[in-house]
């Protein structure tokens, strides 16, 4: 984990838009903000009424679609597919570039953790995915479990 200041991330950000020939325009900028702000997974709707609130803007559910939809092209966001939420990328150096990003997600309260993962993992298991007829392991994995807290929770009743 290597959480970064905002002004380090927009800077990033720019870089990285201007890399896919493209540029960090000021709705994809108040998009990351927003982001940044909320730090847990939210759908689009809900990026959409946050958004306004925080730009105090009016933005359609359309537009804030197609403004995730380019940050996740290049890695910015993740969409987590299971629950069809986003997240902003809490790497940011171009590290899920390189290999498919890793996600615990706990079942019963939805706190997120983007794990940093051994390429010897990822050859592993694309290795398995091969033997099974499968191409590679896929764009990201995301795997179930239960977060420190909510483990606690659950053996203060079990106790
Ligand atoms: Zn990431
Ligand atoms: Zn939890």
């Amino acid at each position: 984990m290597c959480p970064v200041n905002t002004d380090d991330f927009i800077e990033i950000a720019r870089d990285m838009c201007e890399k896919a020939g493209s540029r960090l325009t000021e709705t994809r900028l108040h998009m990351l903000e927003v982001l940044l702000d909320v730090k847990t997974p939210m759908s689009a709707y809900e990026l959409t009424d946050h958004y306004n609130t925080l730009i105090a803007s009016d933005i359609k559910t359309m537009s804030v679609y197609r403004v995730l939809d380019f940050l996740e092209s290049i890695r910015l966001v993740h969409r987590l597919q299971s629950i069809n939420k986003y997240i902003i990328c809490n790497h940011t150096f171009g590290a899920c570039e390189e290999h498919p990003p890793l996600f615990m997600i706990c079942k019963s309260c939805q706190h997120i953790e983007e794990v940093e993962i051994a390429q010897e993992v990822i050859e592993a298991l694309t290795h398995h995915a091969k033997s099974a007829d499968f191409s590679s392991v896929g764009s990201q994995i995301e795997l179930y479990s239960l977060c420190k807290s909510c483990q606690s929770t659950f053996h203060k009743k079990l106790s």
